[in-house]
Formats: structure tokens, C-alpha cells, sequence
């Protein structure tokens, strides 16, 4: 499974977990990516997407947006 969404390109990213106690180990974020059949450009695609784009492009325009600005 891709890591990274074909869309916007989020990618996992690292850090640390920091415990009480103060010990230090390393961690990783991975976004929410889902598999998606998508309707792009008239072209039915298999698509690797993280949510928030899955929701961004399910939302309605809002005003501005359909006004082309
Ligand atoms: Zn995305």
C-alpha cells in the first residue's frame, strides 16, 4: 500500500514519542490514504487518496469557487 496521496502528495513524517519519564523513541505519522475509484477528466481511475482529499472533492463548491475565483 502507497504511503503518499496521489492527489496532494502527503507523505508520512517522523517525530519522537516522549514518555514521563522523558525517554525519547522515534515515531512516524502516516496519513489516512484509501483506495478510491475516481472520475478524473472524464477517465475512471484507481487512485491512492488520503481522506481529506476524498472529502475536499466530494464537498460543493462554495460561492467563490463557482464564481471561477
Ligand atoms: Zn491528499
Amino acid at each position: 500500500m502507497s504511503g503518499q496521496c496521489d492527489i496532494c502528495g502527503k507523505s508520512p513524517t517522523w517525530g519522537h514519542n516522549v514518555s514521563f519519564s522523558h525517554r525519547v523513541t522515534n515515531r512516524q505519522w502516516r496519513p489516512n490514504i484509501q483506495h478510491a475509484r475516481l472520475t478524473i477528466n472524464g477517465q475512471v481511475r484507481r487512485v491512492n487518496v488520503c481522506t481529506r482529499c476524498l472529502r475536499t472533492l466530494q464537498k460543493a463548491p462554495t460561492k467563490k469557487q463557482a464564481a471561477g475565483k
